[in-house]
């Protein structure tokens, strides 16, 4: 039986396969809402569908979640009670980055997921999926390390696909995953951050 957070959560995954919004919706296969179930502790935000994933409708399907996975399975966290979404829904044309018209468009859609899931720890994977929380970081500087902000723990992460692409950070991201499996573990504690008052004010997310 489908309670009422599963039928929120599947009424904004319609919203999003229907959405026409913004110019991706043109050069699209699938729009690619989420995948998991809806009472995910943790969720991981990429940053938007690739070539596979708008063939399939599904989150990190291509190399990338071939790797995701692997970093999954490796800390022993089943990606079946996990919830993967991203910042941007549909596939920018030749993987460019998505423009920040795109992204203030389709974040809505991302802040409704977080609200109906409400996971305990948020994994950023990537700049632009960690920017909405810390806009002003650098990734290289702050990856890795949890940071509490209003109950909720915020964990930035390189994203996979970074990885594949210049292999020296593979060991980072993988170091990174033994961070996380700690932080859900307890045996790593989050620092408590006070995000800039514009910050505040986007409701991150
Ligand atoms: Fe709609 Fe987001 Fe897709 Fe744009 S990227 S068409 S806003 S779902």
């Amino acid at each position: 039986m489908v309670n009422n957070r599963e039928q929120a959560l599947e009424d904004i995954h319609a919203q999003v396969r229907a959405c026409t919004q913004c110019q991706l919706h043109v050069g699209r296969t699938r729009a690619v809402p989420g995948d998991g179930p809806v009472n995910a502790t943790l969720m991981f935000i990429g940053e938007a569908p690739g070539f596979h994933e708008d063939q399939q409708g599904i989150p990190f399907v291509g190399a990338a979640g071939r790797f995701l996975n692997e970093l999954l399975q490796k800390a022993g966290i089943d990606r079946g009670t996990v919830y993967i979404t991203n910042v941007i829904k549909c596939r920018p044309p030749g993987n460019r980055d998505p423009l920040i018209e795109e992204v203030n468009v389709c974040t809505p859609f991302l802040d409704q997921q977080i609200k109906i899931i409400s996971p305990q720890v948020i994994v950023t994977l990537g700049r632009h999926s960690m920017n909405r929380a810390f806009p002003d970081e650098k990734i290289s500087i702050v990856h890795g390390q949890p940071r509490k902000v209003n109950d909720r723990v915020y964990f930035p992460m390189y994203h996979p696909a970074a990885a594949l692409h210049q292999p020296s950070l593979r060991s980072t991201v993988e170091a990174d995953f033994d961070r996380l499996r700690a932080l859900l573990d307890g045996k790593l504690t989050p620092e408590d951050f006070t995000p800039p008052p514009e910050v505040e004010q986007l409701s991150l997310f």
